[in-house]
């Protein structure tokens, strides 16, 4: 059987932290081998730590998302002691998010930079949450691509849960970037999505579920053990050879996340 990675899922959330060894069994048997959960906020930090250390099998990510921030924060200072406690495969997640009720986008800009600075310094990618913004921080991720490279360490990551336009997509495509597709895709009134899930090459998709917050009333596909059924939906939207997207993928996120 293939072995599948769901590159962001959230165990540190209702209603999987309360049976954390239950979702990796069910995962397991579906073939999902590998999960990868980030954190949002001090909270789910936290969280992430204790996860990792009860279940050293799940990969880590910690970061401050820009719906959650809190300028009482020193961001590095918390990254730092989280990296210090336990293994981390990106930082993320982070990025911009443009709806009403979100904190001003000048912080979340600063968050992001400052965020975006130190995955270069420790060399590790990135999970890019962006919302209604991708002008804005795909103007970010040029400007720091410039600025930053340690050595051979650039900046890299993974739009997760892509959803922008084809001609915005190739902009990330020249900047390197991967782009999380989901179980989003199953809903066909995105068009835009299903276009740009038939557009992205091979060689820059990542599998995710981004479970449980890609969940709809309409659409129960959205659990770890689901990503079998998004590969397979995937495949036949870009008319590719089921076997082949997976070979693909599961190189991407070996080249990505070095797993
Ligand atoms: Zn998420």
């Amino acid at each position: 059987m293939n072995e599948l990675t769901d590159t962001h899922v959230h165990l540190t959330d209702p209603p999987y932290e309360a049976a954390v060894d239950e979702v990796i069994q069910k995962a397991d048997r579906a073939g999902v081998t590998t999960l990868i959960v980030p954190g949002y906020d001090t909270e789910s930090n936290r969280k992430i730590v204790n996860l990792k250390q009860r279940f050293p099998g799940i990969l880590t990510a910690a970061g401050f998302h820009p719906m959650f921030l809190d300028p009482e924060i020193r961001i590095i200072d918390q990254l730092e002691s989280i990296r210090d406690a336990i293994p981390l495969v990106a930082i993320g997640e982070i990025g911009i998010d443009s709806r009403k009720n979100a904190p001003p986008l000048e912080a979340q800009e600063d968050a992001f930079r400052e965020q975006l600075y130190l995955s270069v310094e420790w060399g590790l990618p990135v999970l890019i949450h962006c919302v209604h913004a991708h002008s804005r921080c795909l103007s970010v991720l040029q400007n720091v691509c410039m600025e930053a490279s340690i050595g051979n360490r650039v900046l890299r990551g993974v739009i997760h849960r892509a959803s922008c336009s084809v001609e915005i997509a190739a902009s990330y495509v020249e900047l390197g970037f991967y782009f999380g597709l989901g179980p989003d895709i199953f809903d066909t009134r995105r068009t835009r999505l299903r276009t740009l899930a038939q557009w992205i090459p091979s060689d820059r998709i990542l599998l995710e579920t981004d479970a449980p917050y890609a969940r709809k009333p309409d659409l129960s596909i959205c659990d770890p053990w689901t990503l079998p059924m998004v590969v397979q939906h995937l495949s036949e939207l870009r008319g590719e050879p089921v076997d082949q997207l997976i070979e693909a993928v599961s190189q991407n996120t070996s080249d990505l996340f070095g797993v």
